[in-house]
C-alpha cells in the first residue's frame, strides 16, 4: 500500500475521533466486561476478540495524537505509530469478528459506544483500502446496479410475475400517492420471495394502500456495513427521493435487522433533513393492525416455537413487544430463549459479516452459542424477523445437523389469515 493512502486512512481515522470517541477512549477502565457481552470472545476465548481491542487503531492514534501522555510514550518509543501492517492485521477483527450487534455497548459500566466507535473505525479502514473484498464487492453493487446481491429492478419484477401468477394476488408497483412504500432486502425477493406473497395477502385484508418502488426497491445498507457514509448517504438518499416522488406516508423497513436502523434512525442525520414521511418497521405495521382489527387470524400453531430477536430490530431498534404480541396470536406453545429481547445473542452473520467469505469459518463457529439457545428452548420450530439472521441461522444448523425449520414472522401470520369468503 502506498504511503498516501496509508495516510489517507489515518486522516480518515483522525477525522472519526469526535468528541464522544475521545470521552470513551478516556473513560474506559479496562473492566472487560464487553468482552463477555461479545460472542467472538464466548465463543473462542480469544482475547484479540474483545470488543476493545478491536478499536487498538483508532486508540493509539487518539492517545498518540491528542493525549499528551500518548505523544510522550511516542516520543520514547513505548508505543508504535500505526501502520499498514496492524491496519491489514486488524481487517479480521474490525469486519470478520463484529455484527455491530451493540450488546457490548448495553454493558459498559461507563457507557461507552463500543459499536458506534466500531462503525468510525470502520470509516478509516475503508479510506486507507483495508475493508474486506467480499464487503466491498457488495457495496460496489448496490451503488451501481441497486443492490449487495445485483438484484436489478428486472429480476424483481420477474418474481414478482411468478407470486402474482401462483397467488393470484396483484403486487403493486410505483402506485403515486399510496400510503405506505415497502422496502424490500435482495435475500428477501431471491430466498425469501414468500415474505413479498405476505405482505401482499395481508395488505389486500387489511385494506392497506401500499406500493413498492421500481427506483428503491432495496433496504439494504451496504454503506453503514462496510463504514462509508458517502456511499450510505446516497443509499438512503434513492429511498428519500422515491418515496417524494410517489408522495407516500410511510415508508415500510422489511424484515431486515440492520436496514431498518440504517433507514429509521441513521436516515435523518445521513441526508441532513428530516423526512417528509414516517419510517416504520413491518412487524410494528403488523401490530398496529392486529390491534385495530384491520387483520384477522384463525388457528393456533401448535409446535413448540421460539423466536430468535434480531439485534438491529430489537436491541438497537426498540421493537420488542410487537413481535411477541404477533407470535401470541399465532401460537400456542411459544417459548422465550434465554436472553431474550434487548439481551440477545446475536446470529453472528450481521453487521456485513455474512456478505465477507473471509469471516465464514468464525461465523460457523460462534454460532454456536446461537445454537444453543435454540436448542435449550426445546422448541421445534423457530421464527425470527430478519432475511439475513434467518438464512445465517438456517445456515448454522445445517452446519451442526440441527433439522429445525426457520420460519419469517411476517410469513407466519400471513398463513393463519382468515381467508375472504368471497374469495372463498
Ligand atoms: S457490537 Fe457485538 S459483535 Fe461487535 S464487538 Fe460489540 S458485542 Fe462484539
Ligand atoms: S466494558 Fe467499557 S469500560 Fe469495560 S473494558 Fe469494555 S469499553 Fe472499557
Amino acid at each position: 500500500m502506498s504511503k498516501a493512502t496509508l495516510e489517507r486512512g489515518l486522516n480518515a481515522f483522525r477525522e472519526q475521533i469526535d468528541a464522544p470517541t475521545a470521552t470513551f477512549f478516556s473513560s474506559c477502565v479496562s473492566c472487560g466486561m464487553c468482552a463477555e457481552a461479545c460472542l467472538f470472545y464466548t465463543e473462542t476465548g480469544d482475547p484479540k476478540y474483545t470488543p476493545i481491542h478491536k478499536l487498538e487503531p483508532m486508540r493509539r492514534i487518539w492517545e498518540q495524537e491528542y493525549t499528551l501522555v500518548g505523544k510522550i510514550k511516542r516520543v520514547l518509543g513505548m508505543e508504535q505509530p500505526v501502520t499498514d501492517a496492524m491496519l491489514e492485521e486488524w481487517q479480521e477483527l474490525l469486519y470478520d469478528s463484529c455484527t455491530l450487534c451493540g450488546r457490548c455497548s448495553m454493558v459498559c459500566p461507563v457507557g461507552n459506544d463500543i459499536t458506534y466507535m466500531i462503525r468510525k473505525a470502520r470509516e478509516g479502514m475503508v479510506a486507507s483500502g483495508n475493508a474486506p473484498d467480499g464487503v466491498k464487492g457488495a457495496a460496489t453493487r448496490a451503488v451501481n446496479i441497486g443492490s449487495p446481491m445485483g438484484v436489478t429492478i428486472k429480476a424483481l419484477r420477474a418474481q414478482i410475475r411468478h407470486i402474482e401468477a401462483d397467488t393470484g394476488l396483484s403486487i403493486p408497483v410505483d402506485v403515486e400517492g399510496a400510503d405506505y412504500m415497502a422496502l424490500l432486502s435482495s435475500m428477501e425477493i431471491m430466498n425469501f420471495p414468500e415474505y413479498i406473497a405476505a405482505l401482499g395477502k395481508i395488505f389486500k385484508q387489511a385494506g392497506v394502500s401500499w406500493t413498492l418502488a421500481s427506483e428503491a426497491f432495496e433496504a439494504t445498507n451496504s454503506g453503514i456495513q462496510i463504514g462509508s457514509s458517502d456511499i450510505a448517504r446516497e443509499l438512503v438518499e434513492r429511498i428519500v427521493d422515491a418515496a417524494d416522488k410517489l408522495k407516500v406516508k410511510y415508508v415500510i423497513s422489511p424484515e431486515c435487522g440492520h436496514a431498518y436502523t440504517a433507514i429509521r434512525w441513521e436516515g435523518p442525520n445521513l441526508v441532513g433533513r428530516p423526512y417528509p414521511f414516517k419510517v416504520i418497521h413491518i412487524l410494528e405495521l403488523l401490530d398496529e393492525l392486529r390491534k385495530t382489527g384491520r387483520i384477522k387470524t384463525e388457528g393456533l400453531e401448535k409446535d413448540r416455537m421460539t423466536f430468535h430477536d434480531p439485534c438491529s430490530i430489537v436491541r438497537k431498534g426498540g421493537v420488542v413487544e410487537s413481535p411477541r404480541n404477533l407470535m401470541k396470536m399465532v401460537t400456542s406453545n411459544f417459548v422465550e430463549m434465554a436472553d431474550h429481547g434487548k439481551w440477545n445473542w446475536c446470529c453472528g452473520g450481521g453487521g456485513g459479516v455474512s456478505s465477507n467469505e473471509d469471516a465464514d469459518e468464525l461465523r460457523i463457529q460462534v454460532f454456536r452459542r446461537k445454537k444453543g439457545q435454540i436448542e435449550d428452548t426445546g422448541a421445534n420450530t423457530l421464527v425470527t424477523a430478519c432475511a439475513n439472521c434467518r438464512l445465517v441461522i438456517e445456515e448454522g444448523l445445517e452446519e451442526y445437523s440441527v433439522d429445525m425449520p426457520v420460519l419469517g414472522l411476517t410469513e407466519l401470520v400471513a398463513d393463519h389469515l382468515v381467508v375472504d369468503e368471497e374469495e372463498g
